[in-house]
């Protein structure tokens, strides 16, 4: 079970979703969940946005696959259809957002993972697809996926009898701050093991997730034993 702000690597990752996680959309992977891969990093394919305190976040729709002879994927439509019958992820995602948004079926719920770096990334927690758009943007098609950080995550817990686990969601930029500053490794023992992204005053007691000096990088050991004595 991962706690959002944990640190794992693709691997890892994989593991905790039992799924060779190739794409970055995967609609209902796990009966339950469907699963979205994002990154803020420098050149990025696609334009994601955290917004509203990390509560918000736009997550751009994926391109056609690159082809030996076929387009630039960039210069088309991004796809709806994958033949005539069949959708492409996008497409399963922005119906999903329709039905809600239509009082036909409770939100889609969206595990979220973030590419930090190479071969590092961290579980940012599980929001709720609320919206999908299509927008033009240099003359083409776009998909735009709105999703929302579930917030009464007990609440959620009880009505869809899963097991959620909850803290705000930290911005990249911070995140990547945090990170150099503390050398990729626990700030207490130096380990590089099981890492996770903790809040020093925690979100709950008023503690911000938007500066880096409310964040530090501790083990699974260390963060385990700070929540002893909070709690
Ligand atoms: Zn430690």
């Amino acid at each position: 079970m991962l706690n959002a702000g944990d640190v794992i690597s693709y691997r890892e990752m994989c593991a905790q979703e039992n799924f060779d996680l190739q794409k970055g959309m995967n609609f209902h992977l796990r009966g339950k969940f469907s699963v979205i891969l994002m990154s803020q990093r420098k050149g990025a394919k696609y334009d994601d946005k955290v917004e509203d305190e990390g509560r918000m976040l736009t997550y751009e729709g994926h391109d056609i696959p690159r082809r030996a002879k076929g387009p630039e994927p960039k210069d088309v439509d991004q796809p709806f259809f994958l033949t005539e019958k069949r959708l492409t992820e996008n497409g399963m995602f922005f119906e999903a957002a329709r039905r809600y948004r239509d009082h036909v079926a409770p939100a889609e719920l969206v595990k979220v993972y973030e590419k930090i770096n190479s071969g590092i990334w961290v579980y940012n927690g599980i929001f709720e697809l609320v919206d999908a758009l299509e927008v033009t943007s240099q003359d083409r098609r776009v998909f735009k996926f709105k999703l929302k950080l579930v917030d009464d995550v007990e609440e959620q817990s009880r009505k869809r009898e899963v097991n959620i686990e909850h803290e705000r969601m930290i911005p990249t930029s911070v995140k990547l701050e945090v990170w150099k500053r503390d050398g990729g490794k626990c700030v207490t023992c130096g380990s590089k093991e099981n890492l996770h992204f903790d809040h020093i005053l925690p979100y709950s007691k008023g503690g911000t997730s938007l500066l880096a000096k409310n964040i530090q990088i501790l083990c699974a050991k260390h963060n385990l034993a700070k929540s002893d004595r909070i709690e």
